[in-house]
């Protein structure tokens, strides 16, 4: 079998189906190849903050302010996505004074809304917050709904003549005259593969970046990042809450319906497929979450899932903690960098910065191809926000929910 289209995308998480849906904008016709389901990589396990950038603010200016732009522009293009809960920036009576104030500086230099609240008043948000909090402020965050998000991408790319094909995994490249040409794919349940030939093909495998450059002959240094989150149960949190100290494990808790999310943790892996899961990571953030909210400690654990980050490789001194690592994207234009024309790769970045990685590929692919169609994506609603039937049948189609979602299986039918 052999099909032909404009651009063949690998890998259906936010980063995928957000390249394919603003490609499909601009005219090209996309196919999207997933070896799972969509969102099985680290988009279905996630924590759920719609960064507002504050826990980056400080460390992390750029992309702090990467954050707060997409973040207002998901929460208007795609609201049925998020859940305007706001976030508090939370300092105990042990955590460095002086870092509280530099990072309420640094969010209002990055143009992060800050409303500054006496501890008191958290407490109509987390009546449980500890006694040993001291100073408060509240930023723009939000919970996000990666599922639906992605599916919204999949099927907005669908919606201009994409094809989204889950169970389709990428065994090989096409190379002709050292140039990226398609992909032989291999269908769950079929014999033999398909080869999927096309003018571009775009590589956002995530942590699974470099297994596919391999097959076109190219290196990418991966590093992935392994994090743990645990849901307990705890239906008296409205608002997230972020530890106001510099980023370490297990300090930011989410509320997701009746449920606490915490997390998380960065430790680079081997194997996305296969690596290490203990009971002491999982067992650390109840330790850490109830310094904020001493009764996490004693709330029902429901369940705990594991994601990988796409971080991609940098220097020695970067790599003995993925955290240090930017969450910035990198885009790998294989042509200037290995002559290997007609392949991109995209990797990093977060969930929260999709859109924009999204447009940087598809304004990279298009200038290689030849297309002058303006990106499109912050302003065009995604589907479902204005209609809500656009997304129930798709949801069903591309179930069951992955592990970031699987207690907010009636909010995202409603
Ligand atoms: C623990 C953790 C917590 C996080 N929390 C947050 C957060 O709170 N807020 C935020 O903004 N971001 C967060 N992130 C970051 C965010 O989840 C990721 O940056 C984002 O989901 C990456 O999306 P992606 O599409 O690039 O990669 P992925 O979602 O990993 O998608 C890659 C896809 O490629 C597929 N694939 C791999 N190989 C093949 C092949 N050969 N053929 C076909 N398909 C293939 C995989 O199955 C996978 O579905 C978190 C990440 C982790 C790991």
């Amino acid at each position: 079998m052999l099909r032909k289209t404009d651009v063949l995308i690998i890998g259906g998480g936010i980063t995928g189906t957000g390249v394919a849906r603003d490609l499909g904008l601009r005219g090209l016709e996309t196919v999207v190849v997933e070896r799972g389901r969509l969102a099985d990589g680290a988009t279905g396990n996630m924590h759920g903050l719609l960064h507002s950038g504050a826990r980056y603010a400080v460390a992390d200016p750029e992309s702090a302010t990467d954050c707060i732009e997409e973040n207002r522009i998901i929460r208007d293009m795609a609201s049925h996505c998020v859940d305007e809960t706001g976030g508090y920036l939370v300092r105990l009576s042990d955590d460095d004074e002086s870092y509280f104030e530099r990072a309420r500086r640094s969010c209002l230099d990055c143009g992060i809304d800050v409303e500054p609240v006496t501890v008191e008043s958290v407490r109509d948000d987390c009546p449980q917050l500890t006694s040993d909090a001291e100073r408060a402020f509240r930023v723009p965050d939000a919970v996000v709904h990666p599922f639906p998000l992605t599916i919204a991408n999949a099927v907005g790319a669908r919606e201009r003549g994409g094809t989204i094909e889950t169970h389709a995994e990428v065994v090989d490249v096409l190379l002709e005259d050292d140039a990226v040409v398609g992909a032989e794919v291999r269908h769950r349940g079929a014999s033999g593969t398909e080869e999927i030939r096309a003018d571009h093909v775009v590589n956002a495998t995530g942590a699974w970046a470099e297994a596919v450059g391999a097959m076109a002959e190219v290196e990418i240094p991966m590093r992935p990042s392994k994090g743990v989150m645990v849901v307990v149960d705890f239906p008296s949190l409205d608002a997230v809450l972020n530890r106001c100290r510099p980023a370490s494990d297990g300090d930011i808790v989410v509320p997701h319906e009746k449920t606490v999310v915490l997390g998380t943790t960065s430790a680079e892996i081997e194997n996305p497929d296969d690596y290490p899961k203990t009971e002491r990571e999982t067992d650390l953030m109840a330790e850490v979450a109830s310094e904020m909210v001493p009764d996490i400690a004693t709330a029902r654990v429901v369940r705990s899932y594991w994601g990988v980050r796409p971080l991609f490789g940098g220097t020695d001194a970067d790599l003995e903690d993925g955290r240090a690592l930017t969450r910035d994207f990198t885009l790998l234009d294989h042509e200037a960098r290995d002559d290997r024309p007609g392949m991109t790769t995209i990797v990093g970045g977060k969930l929260t910065t999709y859109r924009q990685m999204a447009q940087a590929v598809a304004d990279h692919v298009c200038s290689v191809l030849g297309v002058t169609e303006p990106c499109r994506t912050a302003k065009e609603p995604l589907p479902g926000r204005d209609d809500p039937d656009a997304l129930r049948d798709a949801l069903d189609e591309f179930g069951p929910l992955p592990p970031a979602e699987e207690l907010a299986s009636d909010v995202l039918r409603k």
